[in-house]
């Protein structure tokens, strides 16, 4: 197989699909690897770093020449890929929800345009799943993030001029960014607290040492969710999940928001009123803006301020970390495309179970049951 590696285009996209590291174990399995110019400098990857690999290393159009797979971190649009083998792989995070128009292309082009966000959550696929390693290093950089616009310290400090007390820091949504952003506040001294619909989070809140703010009066979403995934919530959840918060978030310096669901867009779960009666100077950081945000006001890459509270969240949250970001999506599609290489056939193969939940487009169609009727 011939692997083409284009540089991305997407507006404040720093990472790239594919690293030395990652090029070397993708030529030992027998492919070849061919990569655009630039590719990695946002990244902080030369193009000589890919040649030192065993790639070739071009402009677009010739890399993407009779590849048989092309690799992205975001979907490449459809008019870059002309030239490619019949049938060939786009293997990226495609938007499929978002960017239905794109998968029609795909589709009108001949090509096998596969999901990468949808892999499923089993254990097998546990080392491709992009959304864990990305939301991951999201939950980190967010905390960071926070605590350089938050104008005082994380940590309780015993100076000779006197004591500075902790933090307080809320985590809304403890799932894989979430657990992350809790460790990281807690490493920088704070006081964290967290939130999460599912009844399962309770136990790893506690053991990473923060505090469990949880509803009792109605019933959120038993154990661990489908797949550790959120449904949507009763009307009496929600309510009382609003009230408990919004005494909890009138205490805090630091909030950070991290709550998806699904093929929905995001759940609000901070208004303008509550935002009025938090203290001045604290910090909102809504890792939800790309999905339409968690917080009322949040614009994408903005900091706004709304009685006296910053608000922020990033559209690209991973871009920010582009080297590790980079480093673990390239392991991921590596790990993809290797756990299903063929040697006799010297190209991957999927099986039925991960190719139903990944696959977009076959044979000039739209295939995928979520795509359809
Ligand atoms: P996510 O990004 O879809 O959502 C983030 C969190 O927001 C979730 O914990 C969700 O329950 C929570 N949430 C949704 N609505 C909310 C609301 N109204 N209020 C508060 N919280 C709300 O989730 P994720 O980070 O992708 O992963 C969730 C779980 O899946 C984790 O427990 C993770 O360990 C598990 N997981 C399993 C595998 C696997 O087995 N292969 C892979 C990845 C993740």
């Amino acid at each position: 197989s011939r692997i083409a590696v284009l540089r991305e285009r997407a507006t404040g996209e720093t990472r790239v699909s594919a690293t030395p590291e990652t090029v070397r174990k993708l030529i030992a399995l027998g492919a070849s690897l061919a990569v655009e110019t630039g590719a990695g400098l946002g990244a902080a990857i030369s193009d000589g770093e890919y040649l030192a690999a065993g790639a070739e290393v071009g402009q677009a159009e010739q890399v993407v020449s009779g590849a048989n797979i092309v690799l992205g971190v975001q979907g490449p649009e459809p008019e870059r890929l002309g030239g490619v083998a019949p049938g060939a792989w786009v293997v990226a995070a495609l938007d499929p929800f978002g960017r239905r128009d794109r998968v029609s292309a795909y589709a009108a082009a001949g090509l096998e345009a596969l999901a990468m966000e949808l892999m499923p959550r089993i254990t097998r696929a546990q080392s491709m799943d992009i959304l864990s390693s990305q939301s991951n290093l999201a939950g980190y950089k967010a905390v960071l993030v926070a605590a350089n616009l938050y104008g005082r310290a994380f940590p309780m400090m015993m100076t000779a001029a006197g004591t500075v007390s902790a933090a307080k820091a809320f985590v809304m949504g403890v799932g894989v960014a979430g657990l992350q952003a809790i460790a990281t506040a807690r490493r920088l001294g704070a006081q964290v607290s967290a939130t999460d619909v599912r009844s399962a989070t309770r136990e790893q809140i506690l053991s990473l040492g923060a505090k469990p703010i949880f509803v009792d009066t109605a019933q959120g979403i038993e154990g661990e969710g489908s797949g550790g995934y959120a449904g949507e919530i009763s009307d009496d959840y929600r309510q009382a999940q609003a009230e408990l918060v919004s005494a909890h978030l009138a205490k805090q310096d630091i909030v950070i928001t991290t709550a998806l669901i699904p093929g929905r867009p995001a759940p609000r779960l901070i208004s303008d009123a509550q935002i009025a009666d938090m203290k001045p100077g604290s910090v909102i950081f809504d890792l939800a803006a790309p999905q339409g945000g968690n917080v009322e006001g949040c614009v994408p890459d903005q900091v706004v301020e709304r009685h006296g509270v910053k608000i922020l969240g990033y559209a690209n949250t991973p871009a920010h970390l582009p080297a590790e970001a980079s480093a673990l999506f390239a392991r991921n599609l590596f790990n993809f495309v290797s756990a299903f290489w063929d040697k006799d056939q010297g190209k991957p193969v999927l099986d039925e179970e991960i190719g139903n939940a990944i696959r977009l487009t076959q044979g000039g169609k739209v295939i995928h049951a979520q795509l359809l009727g």
